[in-house]
């Protein structure tokens, strides 16, 4: 099993404004829990694993609200592949020291069977803006990622709710999904918090050997050499895509799987960028498929 950074390393919350935190399993517990907080509430969705990137979510849905809440859970709709399910890591006891260390106030940590009780039946699959990118490469995730969070936005009903720009797509899926389904949760969307090499904080990153690791702050140096060409006035999307691909070719470890330029809005592939659009890439070192992107525009 591979190693993680320190618990207890730094702290956002001082002894303080520490609350004890709550780790409640069940949705009555949870609904028990909800009942008597402050509010506003602000919710962090995670799978765990938690880094830096997570408590970059914690501390502003701290900063933002009356109570904080984050929900840890492995989603087993939202992997294509079992095996990746199964290989995803897990230290619960780790995460619920950092959560402590982050201030929360609540942490939901459901069994498979809490989220999804027997005779559960229902798919929440967003349109258009779910197609591309990690959409066409990973069939099914986005229908995993809005159910499971649907879901759980309907058992937390917190006012707002805190994702990472990391996975720009996602944001926008989730965005999509709540507008749709007349959910009042505010999405907010955080930066990416990055290695100082920047590579973006991942839990997937632990998978990487030492070499692979070396290598991966190709996806950045890539991201900037497009987003470089078009500070300086290129506006043709291949021209971009070419420097992007230019940059990774100097890495043999880097499989690209993705380079694209695609529309702010709509994800949308792009011939010229004219406005907001997004650079991202998906590359794989070894069995690890590690992605990014950057705004531009
Ligand atoms: P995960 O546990 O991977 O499902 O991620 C939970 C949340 O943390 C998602 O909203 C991610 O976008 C966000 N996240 C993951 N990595 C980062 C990062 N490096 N910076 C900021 N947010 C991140």
């Amino acid at each position: 099993m591979a190693t993680c950074p320190p618990v207890g390393s730094r702290s956002t919350a001082t002894s303080e404004n520490r609350r004890a935190l709550k780790v409640l399993r069940t949705r009555g517990e949870l609904r028990s829990a909800l009942a008597a907080v402050e509010r506003p509430l602000g919710l962090v969705p995670t799978m765990g694993w938690l880094h830096e990137g997570h408590r970059s979510l914690m501390s502003r849905a701290r900063a933002d609200n009356a109570t904080a809440i984050a929900t840890i859970f492995v989603n087993p709709r939202q992997f294509n592949e079992a095996a990746d399910y199964q290989r995803y890591p897990r230290n619960e006891g780790r995460d619920l020291a950092i959560c402590e260390e982050e201030g929360l106030d609540l942490v939901f940590a459901p069994g498979v069977e809490e989220v999804y009780p027997p005779g559960f039946d229902t798919v929440v699959s967003v349109g258009a803006i779910a197609r591309p990118l990690e959409g066409a490469a990973r069939p099914g995730h986005f229908d995993g990622v809005a159910t499971v969070v649907a879901i759980l936005f309907s058992l937390v009903r917190a006012e707002r709710a805190y994702f990472g720009q990391k996975d720009a797509q996602q944001v926008m899926v989730i965005r999509q999904m709540a507008r749709d389904l007349a959910i009042p949760t505010e999405v907010i969307a955080c930066p990416t918090v990055r290695e100082l090499d920047g590579l973006a904080l991942s839990s997937r990153n632990v998978h990487l050997s030492p070499d692979q690791r070396a290598a991966a702050p190709v996806l950045r140096r890539a991201l900037l050499a497009g987003r470089d060409r078009w500070a300086a006035g290129e506006r043709s999307a291949d021209a971009l895509r070419e420097a992007m691909r230019a940059e990774l070719a100097n890495e043999p470890l880097a499989a690209p799987h993705y380079v694209s330029v695609a529309d702010g809005s709509t994800l949308a592939e792009l011939k010229g960028v004219e406005g907001p659009a997004l650079l991202s890439l998906a590359v794989r070192f070894g069995e690890t498929r590690l992605i990014d992107n950057e705004p531009i525009g």
